[in-house]
């Protein structure tokens, strides 16, 4: 009997042992980051059973835009960072002369809203959407839309179905009139979301309007202007930012460039279309400068002069994406094109006179401070080695090379 339990005993100890250089190793495994691709994949798991299709979930207040698009740049934290501080109902300039045009990118944060005036009185709205369904940002972009005593929409131009486009689309159909609706194309997962079945529902309730579907090919034209579709060429993309049409408009000699979210894919299938590419002035970068898009060959291709991006790094921090990203930046920093931000410049209105004068007119001055600037090293607190991320302020930072701040 007492044998028995002394080896009892025994084999407890050795049980107990085990398990003790078991929890040691994991320990040891999981502070030196060979835990890393398991943690990695039960995070990923975790995430796509949180949201299986990658889509809006049907809450309005979800965005599926992002989140796949990690990329390489850093940012530093602005604590003070107040977004409703550098919004502004206002725009720059109101006053159009008889034959020009304006085409104002209002500050949204991350997401865009893009209103022109047409130089024959006409108007049109490319997209009305913020990253977060915000009532401050709706009343914004109707205050907006009201301080240029505009009452009709001519063109409605939806470029995809995330949230950061279409969240108050529905809003402005309910609110203004619409003679002309342009829609992408749609696959079943994305008719699932409210706020696309809350425009389809605004959009099919408005008399006396024209409905097309956003395709290679379509063109509007007015008074001396002329916007053509230069994609989608498909009806069906595996991801639906290369819903967003390419349009050009084309006004006394000048050429803007409008493609929405249109990634490397829509860039690819473009130049495949149109292998001698379009000289554009001005190219409204495609996804808020991800690195998903903007490619040089894209670059090199449309050769811009000057750039627009809607973006709002501060309310990327933090996630796993970050717009714009390093390397867009500097494909266009080293074409010498002229970069105008949202984040940094408020609303940003293009101007265009009849003789093809363009001047570009905005909220707010990018001041000295206010340019892009790299960051000390010792702003960062603590690098973590095991998560590859860097944690700044208590956010959680992709670990590389760039550390950027404004301010
Ligand atoms: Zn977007």
């Amino acid at each position: 009997m007492a044998s028995k339990s002394r080896k009892k005993g025994k084999a407890k100890i050795a049980f107990f042992i085990i398990i003790l250089i078991i929890i040691i190793a994991l320990a040891y495994a999981y502070t030196m980051g060979y835990l890393d691709p398991v943690i990695d994949m039960v995070n990923s798991h975790i995430d796509n059973s949180k949201n299986p299709n990658g889509q809006l979930s049907g809450d309005k207040d979800d965005n599926s835009d992002e989140g796949k698009d990690n990329d390489d740049t850093g940012n530093e934290i602005d604590e003070s960072y107040d977004l409703n501080d550098y919004l502004d109902a206002t725009p720059p300039i109101t006053a159009l002369n008889t034959g020009d045009l304006a085409i104002h990118f209002v500050n949204v944060g991350q997401g865009d809203c893009i209103i022109i005036q047409l130089p024959d009185g006409a108007n049109m709205i490319i997209d009305a959407g913020s990253v977060y369904n915000s009532n401050t940002i709706k009343s914004l972009i109707m205050d907006y839309i009201d301080n240029l005593q505009i009452t009709v929409f001519d063109y409605m131009v939806l470029t995809h179905t995330d949230g950061d486009h279409i969240y108050y689309m529905d809003d402005i159909i309910l609110n203004y009139e619409i003679h002309n609706f342009y829609s992408p194309s749609t696959t079943t997962s994305q008719t699932e979301t409210k706020a696309y079945q809350a425009y389809i529902d605004a959009r099919d309730n408005e008399t006396g309007a024209n409905y097309y579907i956003n395709k290679k090919g379509l063109q509007i034209t007015g008074q001396g202007y002329s916007i053509d579709f230069y994609s989608p060429a498909q009806d069906y993309y595996s991801d639906v930012n290369n819903y967003s049409p390419i349009m050009v408009l084309d006004y006394a000699g000048r050429k803007i460039m409008f493609v929405g979210d249109a990634e490397k894919e829509a860039e690819e299938e473009f130049l495949s279309n149109y292998p001698d590419g379009i000289d554009v002035d001005v190219l409204k970068v495609g996804h808020h400068g991800s690195e998903t898009s903007s490619t040089q060959e894209f670059l090199d291709a449309v050769k811009p002069e000057y750039a627009v991006i809607c973006v709002n790094v501060q309310q990327a921090l933090g996630k796993k994406w970050i717009h714009p990203n390093h390397d867009v930046l500097a494909r266009l920093a080293n074409m010498e094109c002229e970069v105008y931000r949202t984040d940094l410049r408020g609303n940003v209105v293009l101007y265009i006179t009849s003789l093809g004068q363009m001047q570009f007119v905005c909220t707010m001055e990018e001041s000295e401070s206010g340019l892009i600037k790299p960051v000390e090293t010792s702003t960062v607190i603590n690098v973590s080695s095991m998560t590859k991320w860097y944690i700044i302020n208590n956010f959680y930072i992709p670990k590389n090379k760039y550390f950027y701040s404004i301010g």
